[in-house]
């Protein structure tokens, strides 16, 4: 007959141990941690189990068993030398429907102690219904092996994730779709290599958490909308690196780089609430709903986006959620974008030569670009559009009907910052048929954006009348 397994909730129940010996001393911790009300029933008893009874945390009766110490027990344990003695507790529990282990004495048991690994609140238990303990064993050291003991911390995080999710998540199905996601082997392994990458930077940490600065920040539950720059770690801010190493949990983007995020301690609680393969992971009241349960009880809550959180970063929706909700708020900026890219491309956005101003934007949002005000754009506007998507071709006829002229010139930015940064530059008649970078992308589009600027920008600096030459120490080849 196979045995039926399961997970015993002790919590406030009793249990009865006849026996006070080091077995019986052995048996009683694991009831301690399932929140037991343990009675111990022996003439005599350890060191440590009368220890425990003067303490209070269990209740010893120093006597002989007697069918009425049975009395509100659930289960029972019989771990006494005397095989009679187990045998008679055994069908005592039996008469009155209590389950008994008999310790080492199958034939008096009800239920056996499985081999167990345990990882904080993860309890994987073996049983081969006594036919091999050494296989059981066996299978007990590999799965140690495999479910390591970081497996508690991940578990603790888990947990906490899902509590929040389902008491806040619009919809059940989504967040269970996100809890599988969250549970992954994937992200378990992102979450390790954070952690290992940062377990010898502990020390510093402490350090640094008592700075005078990082106390300024401690104020108990506020949430930083921090900007992480475009990639490179070199471009965090003082104030956002101090940020992340003093933060108790940061939820981040997909945009943020793996650099910056090792930049955070171990002890924080990371999570992704970034894209996957074009799927919000999370949806923007989801990650609102975070946000709000996290400063209830977290010092300093992170909220890391990739660049500036307020360019494109809806920033605006978090703003308006975390002031609703009555809890202190911080804007960290952070470089956004179009000035890495600007920086890789080697461009001088306002190159006051020919450019008067900039225009950060974007095409790809509604499918007529109604946002997109293309009378303010004129032939000294430099633009910058974010997310221009794969289709360049599209990007190209906008730009044209939008009534900017073909030959205008363009840099298409990949990675800026990054190690694989990429600047490709061309007009927007040739963008159409551009090779597609690699996401995330942006364009500048403008007189700025040409390498031989030095041209045109010198006949307009003496259209516009001036006598020395503009390029003197700027010229561009
Ligand atoms: N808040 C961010 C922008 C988020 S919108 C910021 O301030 O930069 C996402 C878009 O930003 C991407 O589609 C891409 O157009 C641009 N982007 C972000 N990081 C980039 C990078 N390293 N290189 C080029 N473009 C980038």
């Amino acid at each position: 007959m196979s045995l039926f397994p399961m997970f015993v909730k002790l919590q406030g129940r009793t249990v009865v141990v006849v026996g006070a010996g080091v077995i019986a001393e052995g048996k009683i911790p694991g009831l301690f941690a399932a929140g037991a009300n343990v009675r111990v029933i022996a003439p005599q008893a350890t060191a440590q189990i009368r220890a425990w009874a003067r303490e209070g945390q269990l209740e010893w009766l120093p006597r002989a068993f007697a069918p009425v110490d049975l009395d509100g027990a659930r289960l029972a344990i019989a771990a006494t030398s005397a095989p009679g003695l187990n045998q008679t507790v055994f069908q005592t529990c039996e008469a009155r429907g209590i389950f008994c282990n008999a310790v080492d004495d199958i034939e008096n048991c009800h239920f056996y102690y499985g081999a167990i690994v345990q990882r904080g609140d993860l309890q994987l238990a073996i049983s081969t219904n006594g036919k091999s303990p050494a296989l059981a064993q066996r299978i007990r050291m590999e799965l140690e092996e495999t479910y390591g003991e970081d497996y508690a911390e991940w578990l603790e995080k888990l947990g906490a994730t899902r509590a929040v999710l389902r008491a806040k998540s619009p919809d059940p199905e989504r967040a269970k779709t996100i809890l599988h996601a969250l549970a992954s082997k994937q992200t378990l392994a992102r979450y390790r290599s954070v952690t290992k990458r940062k377990s010898q930077a502990i020390n510093q940490d402490i350090t640094f958490a008592a700075s005078p600065s990082a106390n300024r920040a401690a104020q108990p539950g506020t949430v930083y909308l921090v900007g992480a720059g475009p990639g490179d770690p070199e471009l965090l801010t003082r104030k956002a690196l101090r940020l992340l190493q003093s933060a108790q949990i940061v939820l981040h983007d997909s945009l943020v780089s793996r650099e910056i995020l090792a930049e955070i301690p171990p002890a924080a609680q990371i999570i992704d609430v970034g894209k996957r393969a074009g799927q919000k992971l999370l949806t923007q009241e989801e990650i609102n709903s975070l946000l709000r349960s996290y400063a209830q009880d977290h010092a300093i809550v992170v909220r890391l986006k990739g660049g500036d959180p307020s360019i494109f970063g809806r920033a605006g929706e978090e703003l308006e959620a975390l002031r609703n909700a009555g809890i202190p708020h911080e804007i960290v900026p952070g470089v956004t974008a179009a000035l890495a890219a600007a920086a890789a491309a080697k461009i001088s956005l306002t190159d006051r030569r020919v450019a008067s101003r900039v225009l950060f934007t974007t095409l790809s949002r509604g499918t007529d670009g109604a946002l997109m005000d293309w009378g303010s754009v004129t032939s000294t506007t430099t633009l910058v559009l974010y997310m221009p998507g794969p289709d360049y071709a599209e990007v190209s006829a906008r730009l044209r009907e939008g009534g900017l002229s073909p030959e205008l010139p363009c840099a298409i930015v990949s990675a800026a910052s990054g190690q694989r940064q990429i600047v490709r530059r061309s007009t927007i008649a040739a963008l159409a048929a551009e090779e597609k970078l690699p996401a995330p992308a942006l364009l500048i589009v403008g007189r700025v954006a040409n390498q031989q600027i030095s041209e045109i920008a010198e006949t307009a600096w003496r259209a516009a009348g001036n006598r020395e030459p503009a390029l003197q120490t700027t010229r561009i080849s």
